[in-house]
């Protein structure tokens, strides 16, 4: 008889955006106007950008030649866009080969992954709130967590505590609070680390969002955090490559940990073990169009397009701050975490917001307990709609 993995039905129903989706529809129903706003997306509206479609193009072309088809590539991906991801890390002064490189269909995937390299007697440490597949791919495991709390005394930026974690999972600029560690911070983390054998696992998606010159962009600008730490990295939205799918994993040579018998083995081959039986590599086309982000034109093109949503984070700060109600995040991430007003709890405020401003945004608490009371928005709308969803907001609190 099959059996069933019952670690499985300990998940948590997942009805954070399921639920939002149909309040929001029972609401259009009886109101058909004014327009609801979503201030809730996590996905980004402006398209790829000319460099990347270019790039895309060439390189389907490429394909339907003889002299330049291709088939299955490598599992770690091309040695082209690796050395390109290498050089753009180097511009912050950390160095990398392209062996410490994976390119992945994309961060969730990744992350949700690289729990196979890990054994499940671990203690994993995740942040609470948290973007929920840190969760619920330990909890598919059968591993025990322990939750740090991040609130609003802490800005939503833990440090260690006394307790010890094998695993830590870290991300910043973070989603959901849009908090953003400074480098004395992490190096708290990576000291924490090397002092517990642990490894962090370092989410930075939106390190594309990081304006300010003295934040760090990855967790290897801190010194030690190549023998404790693996990086996730996204063109999700950086580029626009939510609908494309390609990300990438950085895990140094210098990570090794001891197997039970005390000899040293390297991360970076278990991973590519993994990854070589259970992966079979992004296609060419889409890591064609992931290298064009790092020339010069791809450069100035996907700057222009963050600089869109962080000057639409910016006008939802402004009006907030107009309005008395104090939010984190904002600055060098899309996410906007605010403080309900009126001690309102987090889906009593989702309901009073749609029902007297027609604006939409996620509950907090969807993002774990210590979310509750605050309520998150995104920079991802569109300029017309994010002026919109603003002046109704100021309309109903300034
Ligand atoms: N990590 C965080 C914190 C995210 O918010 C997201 C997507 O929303 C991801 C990873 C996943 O990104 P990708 O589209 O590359 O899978």
């Amino acid at each position: 008889m099959a059996t069933i993995n019952e670690n499985f039905l300990n998940l948590k129903e997942s009805y954070l955006f399921s639920e939002t989706a149909a309040r929001i529809k029972a609401f259009e129903e009886k109101n058909p106007s004014p327009k609801v706003i979503r201030m809730g997306i996590g996905d980004v509206t402006l398209p790829l950008s000319a460099a990347v479609v270019e790039a895309m193009e060439n390189a389907c072309h490429q394909m339907g030649q003889q002299s330049t088809f291709r088939g299955y590539g490598p599992e770690q991906g091309y040695e082209f866009l690796r050395l390109a991801i290498v050089e753009y890390y180097s511009r912050r002064k950390v160095l990398l080969d392209t062996s410490e490189i994976f390119i992945s269909d994309g961060a969730k995937s990744d992350i949700g992954n690289i729990t196979d390299i890990f054994s499940n007697d671990n203690i994993i440490m995740i942040p609470d709130p948290v973007y929920p597949v840190y969760v619920d791919s330990n909890i598919m495991l059968g591993r025990k967590i322990e939750y740090i709390d991040a609130n609003a005394d802490n800005g939503f930026l833990p440090l260690p505590d006394s307790r010890h974690a094998d695993i830590v999972y870290l991300c910043s600029p973070n989603n959901p609070t849009g908090a953003v560690y400074n480098k004395d911070q992490l190096a708290l983390w990576v000291s924490y680390a090397l002092k517990n054998d642990a490894v962090l696992l370092f989410d930075a998606a939106y390190e594309c969002f990081i304006r300010s010159d003295s934040l760090p962009h990855s967790i290897y600008e801190i010194p030690g955090a190549e023998k404790c730490a693996i990086e996730f990295c996204s063109f999700s939205k950086t580029a626009g490559f939510t609908g494309t799918r390609c990300g990438y994993t950085v895990i140094p040579k210098a990570l090794t940990r001891k197997s039970k018998t005390g000899s040293d083995i390297s991360l970076n081959k278990l991973w590519l073990r993994r990854q070589t039986t259970k992966f079979n590599g992004v296609p060419y086309i889409v890591q064609r169009g992931a290298a064009a982000v790092f020339s010069e034109e791809g450069q100035k093109q996907v700057k222009k397009s963050i600089d869109y949503y962080l000057e639409n984070a910016r006008i939802i700060g402004e009006t907030l701050k107009k309005c008395g109600i104090a939010y984190f995040g904002g600055e060098s991430s899309p996410y906007i975490f605010l403080e309900c007003p009126n001690n309102m709890p987090s889906w009593e405020f989702f309901d009073y917001l749609l029902d007297k401003a027609a604006v939409a945004g996620t509950p907090g608490a969807g993002f774990g307990n210590n979310g509750e009371g605050f309520f998150r928005l995104t920079a991802f709308s569109t300029r017309e709609n994010t002026i919109e969803a603003m002046n109704r907001i100021a309309n109903l609190f300034a």
